[in-house]
This record gives structure tokens, C-alpha cells and sequence, in this order.
């Protein structure tokens, strides 16, 4: 039985190849050392992969920046405002970053290409862009560079490739009349000539991802799947070709998919078993299977015995030579290595005994083809593993009979408000004496370097905590009197103490772990480190209520309460497999909803429940998408009802399309939502117009991602356009997201603007 690996995170165990680039941008080292820089991680990376036993490794899963866009780049799929603009050489590293990030120097000012989720990762791809009269324009520098390097180290290569029907899918047509699709036809025989030279350059194998196959898409495009792989077969036999599907199960698709002239299938048996049967029996006598076995999503050891019983079934009908193992997806998902984790507080020993990342997850590889042929081999290797995997059952770490019992009791009435929508509008009104159009922000504003360092003296020991408190509480006075004096009417408490919003809680909720380096790349030199939930989440103890009732302490206006919703807690964290997500978020909510309730105690009028993940829990398939919002918006439901009809609601969402889920949105039955519209120049304000959505809403209108302040005429045109969809007694003025990342002198400005911008409307109605 081959095992082989799908691909291999490449920003270095402690972010080697992320200060590398950050460097090289900002002129610190020169070009030279960055790529020396790259060729040692990729070389460290194979090794690793060699040493633990991997045999076939792959290559071209490095990049700079992003796969997507270095196949963009091979293909030379590059949109004419990079030629055109500025004079970079033709297909330079710097050509490459400026089409990442865009371009504004002397004589240039290009922007970047866009950039969005990769399926529902939270691992972000440079989107290619298509033209009507696209040409393709080979350049297999990149590709054939790695392939040698690996193969001057004596590992067996195996270059990774998006296959050409998912690299359409996954671009936009940046004109009118034409469909990418149509593009194949031209792209077809740069690929063909692409992997001539991969083959005639030493390679045996190679592996084509077409994760679309997975997609509701797919089920249309049997033709052109076919016509690919027979065409490859046709011209390039003697390269083997794995073609890779992952993220999902094939479904429908399996019936011909395991027919395509391919060496193997990769199918991946993480994220769905249904048609597992269907594809062993219907897979072609002359094609393998790769079994993803080991979870490249998640950060939990295999559980061997179950892992045993799905390969021993394929031996069964295969035979153990048609048979290959590798994990789920690409391990770019999962952080590098957990042997660079101390325990500590925050990561008990005994929690850290259940987890593998991405170095300990090609070993389970290997272990399990081992005792997949001779289960004897290495009997102690086998009842370790059973012996973490029962030791975890029963954990008190784990389990808490009394969150169980909770989640077991919820009934629908525990989601539900006292009062309908509109009774509770009208208390709430008489109550908060709001003017119309009340104006507010959502939520953070600037953590200013001093806030950094502050936080990490203290993290230092170098303050204590007396001392980092008494300075928080001086930028909190500050700016709430700064927030009443021009006149915002509902203000917020700034969201100073907290590093991140959905870390602050974690580290305060239990059945949360964190790590020093569990760092997982998001997008170009960003990684992020995702909390671990392992065990049944409770609150020990309020979160919040400190800080929010000091700052409402200050003052006669109302302070909103800040929280992270269940869903966004869940979506943004590496969470437990040995139980739905459903039951986690409901877990979740739970405990913010004794939050909400103390925060009421408190004397906290408004409280605002942010839930901007909820859009990109969504399923890959459709046909799944009711089943995951109707859990999603109870268990936000969950979190917010628990109030009195006085107590005001807020939920935020942003970088969402609203359109498709607009009936769950309304059903979140928040009093007041605030979005993201000043790009779409309150487009997206449309699915709630069509949809005659009945509570409040604050549409943005001032966009925060950058610096640019939006003058008051901008603004007051923005809030005119949403005067004339909503009713005026439902619409809100704020700015489109938090201030976390803006500076205060631009903020201090576009707030003013956006307040007297608010002023003008009243006057006018
Ligand atoms: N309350 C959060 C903030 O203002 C919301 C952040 C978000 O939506 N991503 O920072
Ligand atoms: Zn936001």
C-alpha cells in the first residue's frame, strides 16, 4: 500500500517563510535571501515528509503567496493591468506580489486582485481573473524548478496541480459575453504541454485536485471531466495521475468518476463516507484508490480501530496494491508541529495526548499502512492509540454532566423572545428613547500599538495586573466621553482588553485550549491561530460585565454589550469531532446567554451578539445548507432570548451576501442587525427590501477596511438611498465593521462626519 501526502503547510514551523516575505516587502533583505530562504523551508518540508516515512511527496505545494495564483501565473493568466501600468519585469517574484497585493510607488498604483475563502476553509485564494479574449502563456519556471529540487534530495516527486475545470470554476469573467467555461478548449493544451515537460523532467506522478467534483456543479459537467482526463491519458500515459477530489463526498458524481482514465482516485473519507461503497464497487479495475483517511481539517489524533475497519473494506474489494492512503486534504489546513507545544495552563498535558498536526499526521499515515497489511506488526503502536482514544471517552476534562443535561433540556421555548418583534419595538422605544436614525459604532475601536505593547507587558510580567486594568480603564473614559461629546447616541466601551474576539472568550470559557504555534495559514504572510475546543464549553464565570458596566458607569447614554456569537465562536476555532457541531454551538450559546443575562443584571440596555461566521458555515452542497442554518440561527437564538422585551438585541454580520439566506437572517429575530454596505453602495440592503424585513437595520456607511475618510456628502447620499428602501422608525447609522484596525485620527474624523451626516437626515424628516 503507497502512502503519499496531498500537500504540506509552507509558512514554516515558527512563521519562517511569513517574516521572510514581510521583510522582503518592506525592503529589509534582498530578493536572493528570500528565495534561499524558500528553497531551505521547501527542503526542510520534503525531509520531514521522507523521514516519517511518507513515499510519495508532494511538490509545487509551496508558494509565496498562493497556489491559485501561481498556477495564474504559470498559465500566465494575468490581467492586462499589470502589463500594462508599471514596469515590472514580465513574470518576476515582483510582478507576482504586486498582482497578491497590489501596487501604489512612484508611477504605479495598481490594485491587488481579489480574494476569497477557498471552499469553506478559512484559507483565502487570489481569484483568477478571465477575459474574453484570454490567452494562456505557459511558464513552467516554478514547477520544473521545485520538481528538481526535490528530486536532486532523492524523494519521489509528485507535483500538485489544480486541474483545469476547477481552476475556471474557481475565477471570475472580468467581462461581459463569454462563460470561463469556455476557456477549457485553449487551457486544455497548455496543461497538456505543462505536463509533458513535468514528465519529461523526471516526474512519475502527479496529482490533479479537482475538489469541484464534490461541488452540486459537478453533476452537470461529466462531459468535460471526460474530455480532460481522456485527453491527458491520450497524450501524457506515462505520467500517473492521482486525480484528487477532497472537502466532501463525490454523491451522485462517484458512478463516473471512478471511470475517468486516471491512475487513481482520491477520495476523501473524512468529510463523507455515503458513497463509499458505490465507489468501490464501481471503480474501474485499472484505478486505485487513495483513501483520505487522516483528518487535514482537524487537529485530533486518528482513531486507528475506525480508520482500520475503512481500509480493510477497500483491501477487501481492491486488493492491498490498488489501495494508497494519504490524508483527508492538503495538511495546509492544520498547524506544523505539536511536539513545538510546552503544556501548559492553557494546554494540559492530557489534551495535548489527543492531538496531531500536521507533522505527527503523516506518521499516523505510515502507522496505518503498516498495520493495515500485518495489524500484528506493531501491536503497541495499535493499543496506544486505543488507549488515547478511550482514555478521552471517559475524561473528566471532557465531559460535564450538567452542560449535558443543559443542552439535552433546551426546548424550542428557550429560543424564543417573550414578545413578537413589534411589541418589542415599541417598549424598546419608549424605553431607550432613542431619535431617529440613532447613531452607533460596532464595536472595537483602534488597538493602537500602545494597547499592544500594553497587552503583551503584561503577558510579560513586565506590568501587573493592577496596572494594565487601571490603563485600560483610562482609554475606555476616554472614550466614551470622547463618543458623547459629538453626539453618537448608543455608545461602546471600545473593546481595548481583548486580542481578538473570539480568543477573549475562548480564554475565559471552559473546554477551550490554546497553543503557542498552532499557527494556519489564511492568506499570504497571515496565519492565524484558532482555539481548540475539546470538552463541553461552560462559563465559569462573566466575561464581560466588568468592563461594560465601568463604562456604563460613565454615562447617562446607553453602553452596548459586546459578545461573539455561538456560531462565529465555533466557525473560527478547531472543534471536537466526537460529537456534532450542532450540540457544540448549542453549548456555546448557552454560555453566552448567561452572559446576556448578567449583562442585563447589570443594568446593560443593549447587547450586541456579533455573528459575522454565519455565512461562511454554509455547506458545500445546497441540499445541506437548511439543516446547518436551521441549528446555526436556534443556537444564535438560544444565546439572545433570555431578556426582557426592554433589553435591546443587536447581531453584525459582515462580508456577506445576504441574498440566498435572508429568510434565516430574519429568523435570527435580532432587534437590530448591523452590515457591511457601504462597498456594494448598499446593494446588499436589496435582499432585505425584497424580502420586507421587518426589524431594524444599520446599514454601514463608511468602510473601514481603509484609511480613506468618506466625506459627509458620501455618507448622507448612502444613508438617503437606505431611507428610501426601509422604513425610517428601523434604520440605524454606523459604519460598516469595527475600528480595531484604523487609526484614531481617520476615525475621530469619518465618525464625526458619519454623526452629522445622521443630524442632517433628521432635519430633514
Ligand atoms: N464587535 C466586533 C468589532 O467591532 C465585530 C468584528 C467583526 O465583525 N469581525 O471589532
Ligand atoms: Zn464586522
Amino acid at each position: 500500500m503507497i502512502t503519499h501526502n496531498l500537500g504540506y503547510p509552507r509558512i514554516g514551523t515558527k512563521r519562517a517563510l511569513k517574516f521572510a516575505l514581510e521583510d522582503y516587502w518592506s525592503g529589509k533583505i534582498t530578493q536572493d535571501t528570500l528565495l534561499l530562504k524558500a528553497k531551505q523551508l521547501r527542503k526542510e518540508h520534503w525531509l520531514v515528509q521522507q523521514n516519517n516515512g511518507i513515499e510519495i511527496i508532494p511538490t509545487n505545494d509551496f508558494s509565496f503567496y498562493d497556489q491559485v495564483l501561481d498556477l495564474s501565473f504559470t498559465l500566465g493568466a494575468i490581467a492586462p493591468r499589470y502589463m500594462e501600468s508599471f514596469n515590472i519585469p514580465d513574470r518576476s517574484l515582483d510582478l507576482y506580489f504586486a498582482m497578491a497585493r497590489g501596487q501604489q510607488r512612484e508611477g504605479a498604483d495598481v490594485i491587488a486582485m481579489e480574494m476569497t475563502k477557498w471552499f469553506d476553509t478559512n484559507y483565502h485564494y487570489i481569484v483568477p481573473e478571465f477575459y474574453k479574449d484570454q490567452v494562456f502563456d505557459l511558464n513552467t519556471d516554478k514547477i520544473l524548478n521545485e520538481l528538481q529540487e526535490a528530486i536532486e534530495l532523492g524523494i519521489t516527486p509528485k507535483p500538485v496541480l489544480i486541474g483545469p475545470i476547477s481552476y475556471l470554476l474557481l475565477g471570475k469573467e472580468k467581462e461581459p459575453g463569454f462563460d470561463r467555461l469556455d476557456l477549457l478548449e485553449k487551457l486544455l493544451p497548455i496543461y497538456i504541454e505543462l505536463l509533458q515537460q513535468i514528465k519529461e523532467n523526471g516526474a512519475n506522478w502527479i496529482q490533479i485536485d479537482e475538489p469541484f467534483l464534490v461541488m452540486d456543479i459537478a453533476k452537470d459537467m461529466q462531459d468535460q471531466y471526460t474530455v480532460v482526463f481522456d485527453r491527458i491519458a491520450k497524450e501524457v500515459p506515462e505520467l500517473k495521475v492521482i486525480l484528487a477530489t477532497y472537502f466532501g463526498d463525490l454523491g451522485h458524481c462517484s458512478s463516473w468518476v471512478t471511470k475517468l482514465p486516471v491512475h487513481a482516485l482520491h477520495v476523501d473519507l473524512v468529510r463523507g463516507r455515503d458513497s463509499y461503497s458505490t465507489v468501490l464497487e464501481s471503480l474501474d479495475p485499472n484505478i486505485s484508490l487513495s483513501l483520505g483517511i487522516v483528518d487535514g481539517r482537524n487537529i485530533w489524533k486518528n482513531d486507528y480501530k475506525v480508520s482500520l475497519k475503512l481500509i480493510q473494506k477497500a483491501i477487501g474489494v481492491l486488493g492491498a496494491s490498488r489501495v494508497m492512503l494519504a490524508p483527508s486534504c492538503s495538511l495546509l489546513h492544520v498547524p506544523f508541529d505539536l511536539d513545538q507545544e510546552k503544556e501548559t495552563e492553557s494546554l494540559p498535558s492530557e489534551v495535548k495526548s489527543w492531538m496531531a498536526f500536521a507533522k505527527q499526521k503523516l506518521k499516523e499515515i505510515v502507522h496505518l499502512s503498516e498495520l493495515a497489511v500485518d495489524s500484528l506488526g506493531n501491536v503497541s503502536v495499535l493499543e496506544q492509540n486505543m488507549k488515547v482514544h478511550r482514555d478521552k471517552l471517559h475524561s473528566d476534562l471532557i465531559h460535564n454532566r450538567q452542560v449535558k443535561l443543559a443542552v439535552s433540556d433546551l426546548e424550542d421555548s428557550d429560543a424564543v423572545r417573550k414578545s413578537e418583534f413589534k411589541a418589542r419595538q415599541s417598549l424598546q422605544k419608549q424605553h431607550l428613547r432613542l431619535p431617529i436614525f440613532p447613531t452607533t459604532t460596532i464595536g472595537s475601536f483602534p488597538q493602537t500599538s500602545q494597547i499592544r505593547a500594553l497587552r503583551s507587558k503584561l503577558r510579560n510580567t513586565r506590568i501587573d495586573q493592577g496596572e494594565y486594568d487601571s490603563q485600560i480603564a483610562q482609554v475606555i473614559k476616554e472614550t466614551i466621553l470622547w463618543q458623547q461629546q459629538i453626539g453618537l447616541d448608543v455608545l461602546v466601551h471600545g473593546e481595548f482588553e481583548r486580542n481578538d474576539m473570539v480568543e477573549y472568550f475562548g480564554e475565559q470559557l471552559e473546554g477551550f485550549a490554546f497553543t503557542n504555534f498552532g499557527w494556519v495559514q489564511s492568506y499570504g504572510s497571515r496565519a492565524v491561530k484558532p482555539p481548540i475546543i475539546y470538552g463541553d464549553v461552560f462559563r465559569p464565570h462573566p466575561m464581560t460585565v466588568k468592563w461594560t458596566s465601568y463604562a456604563q458607569g460613565l454615562t447617562d447614554l446607553p453602553v452596548k454589550g459586546m459578545l461573539t456569537g455561538p456560531v462565529t465562536i465555533l466557525q473560527w476555532s478547531f472543534v471536537r469531532n466526537d460529537q456534532p457541531r450542532e450540540t457544540t454551538a448549542n453549548q456555546i450559546a448557552l454560555a453566552i446567554s448567561e452572559e446576556v443575562k448578567d449583562l442585563e443584571k447589570a443594568g446593560i440596555q443593549i447587547i450586541q451578539i456579533d455573528e459575522p461566521a454565519i455565512r461562511e458555515g454554509l455547506p458545500l452542497k445546497r441540499g445541506d445548507w437548511d439543516t446547518y442554518l436551521n441549528w446555526a440561527i436556534k443556537a444564535f437564538r438560544i444565546s439572545a432570548s433570555k431578556v426582557q422585551d426592554t433589553t435591546q438585541i443587536h447581531t453584525h454580520m459582515c462580508y456577506s451576501e445576504f441574498n440566498d439566506i435572508i429568510k434565516h437572517i430574519a429568523a435570527m429575530d435580532a432587534d437590530v442587525i448591523t452590515i457591511e454596505t457601504s462597498r456594494s453602495h448598499m446593494e446588499l440592503l436589496d435582499a432585505f427590501v425584497d424580502f420586507k424585513y421587518p426589524n431594524e437595520i444599520g446599514p454601514g456607511v463608511y468602510d473601514i477596511h481603509s484609511p480613506r475618510v468618506p466625506s459627509e456628502k458620501e455618507m448622507t447620499a448612502l444613508l438617503e438611498k437606505a431611507a428610501c428602501l426601509i422604513p425610517m422608525e428601523n434604520l440605524w447609522v454606523n459604519p460598516d465593521c469595527g475600528l480595531k484596525t484604523r487609526g484614531w485620527i481617520e476615525t475621530k474624523d469619518a465618525l464625526l462626519k458619519m454623526v452629522s451626516a445622521a443630524k442632517a437626515l433628521r432635519r430633514k424628516y
